[in-house]
């Protein structure tokens, strides 16, 4: 029994401190691949073209933001080639470029990357929600909330982690996740999916986070089946104790669902919503140099991006801006087949790299999002797009 509890305290271990550093450093190092990582697709989907509808409204009363973690243009290439050719990003009518590094580093980390679309400044790296002095900073999520908009978080890793972190909670440190947890206490974000269950329920303060949302009329919801039992208006969706699975190891459609769920519930706010939604393993598979990783993950994201558009175009009135907050990997595409729906890639780190990423934009003031910007511009473009 002993003995079980050793192995599981270290299990947890590598959980709760390992896990949060993953993502975190570009110093983290791997061998060089010289080998090409190849992934072959026979599951290929027709992309239809949503956003040839004329759009009329002058400008948006509702913004989906969706952030492809890790997501450089080779990522998008690589999901192109593995789904023979099209993706709904190609349908994009306005696409730019965004400058990603933080304030005291050349190359970013995702909470400085989110924080820097989030609050408008370029932080350092492993900030969440505050400048680069520490101050925490209003984020453009709790504005939406504050103006009486719908908001919502969806992630396909912990709903505590950077990217979706930086958007609602204000913390020193991204490694501070049970922090990040309780900051969902101090809003009134009304749909939030994604992992992290166990930053809520097992923690060292003993609080049980899960009945302080239900006390604020949340519906605690434990797995993605269960989120059409939810009737309220606020959802907690805690679907993992850590992070959803990846897509190779059997996530399913998670993100499509949660994405749908929550676009259904926050349409009904008559004044508009803010939404952020996260493919975030797209950036692990570039930190695992890891081809299969990259494409399945992309092809997640891209459905989810099908999904929302589908939406927007019907709404008339949502404005959808796609972008990464970095490239990982520095993945270069070195060979592959359209038809077959080949890639193969070499990797040049197992970090993070400099590069530009790209932006795509479609709705009403899209054409804000065309050319190359810094990351924080993102933030003014939305406040511009909104008329705040
Ligand atoms: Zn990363
Ligand atoms: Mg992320």
């Amino acid at each position: 029994m002993d003995k079980i509890f050793t192995i599981m305290k270290k299990y947890l271990f590598s959980l709760f401190f390992v896990a949060p550093f993953v993502c975190w450093s570009q110093n983290y190092t791997k061998p060089e691949q010289t080998d090409k990582a190849r992934f072959e697709n026979q599951e290929f989907y027709e992309v239809k073209n949503y956003t040839k509808k004329k759009i009329k409204a002058q400008r948006p009363k509702n913004i989906i933001f969706l952030i492809g973690d890790g997501m450089g243009t080779s990522q998008v290439y690589a999901g192109l080639v593995a789904n023979k050719g099209d993706l709904y990003i190609c349908t994009m009518p306005v696409s730019g470029f965004s400058k990603t590094n933080s304030s005291d580093k050349f190359i970013t980390d995702s909470a400085a990357g989110a924080t820097a679309f989030s609050i408008g400044e370029k932080t350092y790296n492993g900030a969440i929600g505050v400048d680069k002095n520490g101050v925490p900073k209003q984020t453009i999520l709790e504005m939406a909330e504050a103006k009486g908009l719908g908001t919502g978080l969806i992630s396909t890793c912990a709903i505590t982690h950077a990217t979706p972190a930086s958007f609602i909670a204000h913390q020193q440190n991204r490694g501070m996740q049970e922090e990040i947890a309780a900051d969902f206490l101090k809003t009134d974000i009304d749909v939030f999916i994604g992992g992290g269950r166990k930053y809520f329920n097992q923690r060292k303060d003993g609080r049980d986070l899960l009945r302080e949302l239900e006390a604020k009329d949340y519906d605690v919801i434990a797995s993605i089946d269960s989120l059409r039992f939810s009737k309220g208006d606020k959802v907690a969706g805690l679907i993992a104790e850590e992070h959803p699975e990846p897509m190779i190891l059997g996530r399913g459609d998670m993100l499509v669902r949660a994405s749908r769920f929550g676009m259904d519930k926050l349409k009904k706010n008559k004044t508009g919503f803010f939404l952020m939604i996260e493919g975030s393993q797209i950036d692990w598979g570039g930190h695992d140099n890891n081809v299969p990783y990259i494409t399945t993950e992309m092809l997640d994201f891209d459905k989810t991006i099908g999904e929302v558009l589908k939406f927007a175009s019907k709404n008339g009135e949502t404005l959808v801006v796609i972008t990464a907050d970095h490239e990982t990997g520095g993945f270069a595409i070195t060979g592959g087949h359209i038809e077959k729906g080949i890639v193969e890639g070499k990797f040049t780190t197992g970090g993070h790299t400099a590069v530009m990423v790209p932006v795509y934009a479609y709705g009403p003031k899209a054409e804000l999002f065309s050319g190359i910007m810094e990351n924080t511009d993102i933030f003014y473009k939305f406040k511009e797009a909104l008329g705040w």
